[in-house]
């Protein structure tokens, strides 16, 4: 038997769990959030720090918690600026985040599982499989600890849970999360409309998602026939586009907002002028905006991108139907950072080193 002598991360406890907590050791409940915002709102690490109060409480909070940093492993630079984090979790797994420059303010993109067990045919981090979903310590954390690592870390400004993993698939720890991100008392302040939940279809999730957050919703839709969805997408077995779509047309928008819906343009195989006009048909009853990411490849998968010609065609189509259509220059390509590139890279490196 192994007893595990380290004490639990705070990061782990919710407001809920932390006033219970407190109770049971006979403190006030109103504690919880001035804990709670040294932790985010200040980033301290050190309970000694919490001035606000009692040296008691400071100390028995010490004896029985550890304020905990994921551990960064590597940070790799694109010459675009873009960067990415690799961390190492307690138990030895890899995840990564994102950090992306845009003009005036960095986006983040963040995971919420080890791998993923929706198995895209079109993405590195499927071919990992699933191995688990991370805490809600592990999912805020990934902001904290980058936030602190920036100049100036107001400059954080909106978050894209577009990393590695299903954020639908992990849905409580995603929730919690989002909770503690968008708390404007003891969080990190973020506006609703500055986070952005991406999922692959879960479509039973929708309405959840849209009673307990005030998120944005984006949708990697990728194909305008189930028979190509299905086959790209296992998911979409489960939940075709029509019940996909119609989850969409019911997920409660906050006033002025629309879904975006992703389109990971593969040559040959969704990028005609066919499926443009097709897409165009599907989303017409849907608010919507059309993001479209020209494939990112990576060793041993068969897609390729399309040409620069078909990328704009298929975009026209759409605009021409007045759609609002972004194309996603993916960045970070240089270090494996684009969109359906991450998978924990620097444990592929070793297991090479492994293999030889
Ligand atoms: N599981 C979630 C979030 C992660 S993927 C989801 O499916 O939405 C984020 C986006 O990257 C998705 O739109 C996905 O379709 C896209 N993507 C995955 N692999 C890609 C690749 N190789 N090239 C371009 N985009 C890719």
């Amino acid at each position: 038997m192994t007893i595990n002598l380290e004490k639990p991360n705070i990061l782990e406890l919710d407001k809920v769990e932390l006033v219970a907590w407190l109770d049971q050791q006979g403190v006030e409940p109103y504690r919880a959030d001035q804990i709670l915002k040294w932790i985010y709102t200040r980033q301290t690490d050190s309970f000694d720090r919490m001035t606000d109060l009692s040296n008691d409480l400071r100390a028995h909070l010490a004896d029985h918690f550890t304020i905990y940093r994921l551990s960064v492993e590597h940070i790799a630079t694109s010459k675009d600026g873009t960067r990415k984090y690799v961390f190492k979790l307690k138990d030895g797994k890899r995840i990564e985040s994102v950090l992306i420059p845009e003009r005036d303010h960095y986006t983040l993109c963040i995971s919420s599982q080890v791998g993923c067990a929706q198995g895209c045919e079109f993405c590195l981090t499927a071919k990992i499989g699933f191995q688990r979903n991370l805490s809600q310590a592990e999912i805020v954390s990934q902001v904290r600890d980058i936030k602190n690592d920036l100049k100036d870390p107001k400059s954080l400004t909106n978050l894209v849970f577009m990393g590695m993993g299903e954020p639908l698939a992990n849905y409580q720890n995603l929730v919690a999360a989002i909770q503690i991100i968008t708390d404007g008392r003891f969080g990190f302040g973020f506006a609703g409309r500055r986070v952005t939940v991406s999922t692959a279809g879960l479509a039973s999730r929708l309405a959840d998602l849209g009673r307990d957050t005030r998120a944005n919703l984006a949708v990697s839709l990728n194909a305008t026939e189930n028979r190509t969805r299905s086959r790209l997408m296992p998911i979409n077995r489960k939940f075709p586009i029509e019940k996909l779509l119609d989850a969409c047309r019911h997920f409660p928008l906050p006033g002025g907002r629309r879904i975006t819906f992703e389109y990971v343009l593969l040559k040959g195989v969704n990028d005609s002028a066919d499926d443009a006009r097709r897409l165009a048909k599907l989303l017409r009853q849907t608010k919507s905006k059309i993001n479209l990411i020209p494939f990112n490849s990576h060793q041993g998968c068969p897609y390729q991108r399309p040409d620069e010609d078909t990328i704009l065609r298929f975009q026209k189509i759409l605009i021409d139907k007045n759609y609002t259509v972004m194309i996603r220059r993916s960045k970070g390509q240089d270090i494996a950072a684009a969109c359906g590139q991450l998978a924990g890279q620097t444990e592929d490196r070793k297991q090479k080193t492994e293999d030889r």
